[in-house]
């Protein structure tokens, strides 16, 4: 997208947060009218993944031309997503801890909600099954993007092996990759209205500001433990961006476009298209593009994971339970995983939550607790779990072998 454009289009993307905060807070319930507008976009963009993700991965890990060299870009990813989730879940156990927000709250009882209800029995090895689908069309359909990447990383190095008649594949998933490409940024055109519309009918439907303010004081310093432990993680990444990977604050100004489709829709994997193109406007190498940024808008959820761990402990502290370091060792570790196994959905934390509260026994009901206000501390960790993602590609971009 030209520079120009993407200036004007961030400044109406920050203007539609802004209007689609006040007439939602203002006009409450009525602000549902415009939400079809946000679905319209919500969908363009989903619309986008699949094919987007297949075209992206299999031509990117194709033009490493030796299926070796992925060895040296997944190892410095792998590393990068597993210490900065580490990071996170450490920040989110941190503030958690000094800010006690559970601590004479008196939250007993709470119902399982809905959307938790059939997982009760969700373990790690449903995370580890959850990697390779029997059936990548239903996959698909469910946005479980982990085993499309998996399969798309084994086609293209399949098709590596197999000489001309594997060239000729190869290159027509750069022709489709260099189309989706083209239609993320007509689609981008459209980010201001969508994002506008998501916001207000979601606020709407919280019943505007006051019902919303209502709801929030209800959970008491939970949302401003959580938005704490965010903001830290935010700079954390930020230093990370800057002396690791060596980029400027106008990484961050290019990268806001995503980070607001990101606080708009709840989604990271809606909001890839728009992440990956991004990181392209800051000169991120193809190869990082098509390899980290899908990977990670499925696996690397630092807001997830710093979520999941200070929400935990919130519950503990509500229902009266002390947790030891030992269980605290273990809410760090299932924290971690429950991220991973996250889907890049709205809302899709609170359900691996299951995992760490069975771990340390504490009662699924505590994510009732949580309900009325997750949609909106939602739309945080998700955009700290996109910005992840974002700073990871510029970091691999670094310690990549210049050249082919
Ligand atoms: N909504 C988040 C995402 O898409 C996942 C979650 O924490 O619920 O990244």
């Amino acid at each position: 997208m030209p520079h120009k454009h993407a200036v004007i289009l961030l400044g109406l993307i920050i203007i539609g947060v802004i209007a689609g905060v006040l007439s939602g807070w203002f006009f409450g319930p009525a602000m549902q009218s415009v939400g079809w507008l946000g679905t319209l976009f919500l969908n363009a963009l989903k619309m986008m993944i699949i094919p987007l993700i297949l075209a992206a991965v299999i031509s990117g890990v194709a033009s490493l031309g030796d299926v070796r060299k992925l060895g040296r870009i997944g190892g410095v990813t792998l590393i990068y997503y597993t210490s900065t989730t580490a990071i996170a879940v450490l920040i989110g156990l941190i503030v958690v801890n000094i800010i006690q927000p559970g601590a004479g709250l008196d939250l007993q009882g709470g119902v399982i909600p809905e959307k938790v209800q059939g997982k009760e029995d969700t373990g790690v090895s449903d995370i580890l099954l959850s990697m390779v689908s029997p059936n990548l069309i239903a996959s698909a359909a469910d946005t479980q993007l982990l085993p499309i990447i998996l399969f798309a990383i084994l086609f293209s190095a399949a098709l590596t092996t197999i000489g001309a008649k594997g060239q000729h594949v190869i290159s027509f998933f750069d022709g489709v990759n260099e189309a989706m490409m083209k239609i993320v940024i007509w689609v981008m055109y459209f980010a201001p209205i969508g994002i506008f519309a998501l916001v207000a009918a979601r606020l709407g439907q919280a019943g505007g500001g006051e019902a919303f303010l209502a709801q929030l004081q209800a959970v008491g310093l939970h949302v401003v433990t959580v938005l704490s432990g965010l903001a830290l993680h935010f700079l954390v990444l930020m230093a990370i961006l800057i002396f690791i990977a060596r980029r400027g604050v106008d990484y961050l100004v290019t990268m806001l476009r995503a980070l607001l489709t990101a606080f708009g829709t709840a989604s990271s994997s809606a909001t890839l298209p728009l992440t990956m193109e991004c990181a392209r406007e800051n000169k991120v190498d193809e190869r990082a593009v098509r390899f980290v940024i899908p990977l990670g808008s499925t696996v690397n959820m630092d807001g997830t994971a710093l979520y999941e761990a200070a929400a935990v402990m919130f519950i503990a502290q509500a229902y009266g339970f002390d947790l030891s370091m030992g269980q605290q060792a273990i809410v760090f570790v299932t924290a971690t995983l429950a991220a991973i196994g996250a889907a890049g959905i709205p809302e899709a934390g609170l359900v691996t939550m299951v995992i760490v509260l069975s771990a340390v026994g504490l009662p699924l009901e505590g994510i009732g607790l949580l309900l009325a206000v997750d949609w909106f501390l939602d739309r945080f960790r998700t955009s700290i779990n996109v910005w992840g993602d974002a700073v990871g590609a510029a970091v691999v971009h670094r310690f990549l072998p210049k050249g082919n």
